[in-house]
């Protein structure tokens, strides 16, 4: 039985003081929620959420990671220093990565290996444009994300990982896939980690992303394989955030 889990993805939004203020209300409207809910700050807001997360079930996750372990690599942040920040979860090749700062299949791999090395949990994002679903290709262009990382990883890639499939034209456009337009991605991404590790592939928590919103959500949960939720600009609101967080619960 897997676990629901819905992940915050705060981009670069917030102050000081509005991260202030969205941490006490989360803690507060979520105190009693089952699944497992994760919030990524910006980086340099780590250690406000962390502290203001103490005596909260929120868990703490970064938005990117360096593949680098420590050195000349300047502005970037490795995988122990999150860990030493209070994170478990980081975001690993999310489409805004890829697309605006070019990050490869392959370095996105290096930078899930170096998550995993840390003893972080990596959140693989993958997903298609939409000339590629367009194309047919969408299955071929998951299924080759996916298997950067099991190449590099070999067959326990994705023991203690999560997988995030977030169609590109979905995110921050107000545009869902359907449930069963998700659905099929999800059992197509745990077929083909089955293929590798059953066991993996069975524990492996798949979350869907792009516009995911209060009044979407308990339908996209609803199918099989999907296992929660990633999600943007509903997650800096308190009340959205929260209805999606229940919604993940059944
Ligand atoms: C995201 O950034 O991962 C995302 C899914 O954004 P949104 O929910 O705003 O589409």
């Amino acid at each position: 039985m897997r676990r629901p889990l819905v992940a915050g993805n705060w981009k670069m939004n917030g102050s000081r003081e509005s991260i202030q203020a969205l941490v006490a209300g989360l803690e507060q409207a979520l105190s009693d929620v089952e699944a497992q809910v994760v919030v990524c700050p910006p980086a340099v807001y780590l250690d406000q959420v962390a502290a203001g997360l103490k005596s909260s079930r929120i868990a703490l996750g970064a938005q990117t990671l360096s593949e680098y372990d420590a050195g000349a690599y300047t502005g970037e942040v490795s995988a122990s220093m999150l860990g030493d920040f209070g994170c478990r979860y980081v975001l690993v090749g999310h489409s805004e990565r890829r697309a605006l700062f070019s990050e490869s299949d392959a370095q996105v791999a290096a930078k899930f290996a170096a998550a995993k090395a840390a003893g972080l949990v990596p959140v693989l994002c993958v997903g298609e444009s939409l000339d590629e679903r367009e194309a047919g290709q969408t299955l071929a262009v998951i299924g080759a994300q996916v298997g950067a990382v099991q190449e590099v990883l070999g067959v326990d890639a994705f023991v203690n990982a999560v997988i995030a499939y977030e169609p590109v034209w979905a995110i921050g456009t107000g545009m869902t896939a359907t449930p069963e337009q998700a659905q099929q991605v999800h059992a197509a991404i745990r077929a083909q980690v089955a293929e590798k590790n059953t066991a993996a592939a069975e524990q492996l928590p798949l979350l869907y992303g792009g516009s995911v919103n209060a009044a979407n959500a308990s339908a996209l949960f609803a199918m099989a394989d999907i296992d929660g939720g990633l999600v943007g600009g509903a997650s800096l609101k308190v009340d959205e955030f929260t209805a999606i967080c229940r919604a993940a619960q059944g």
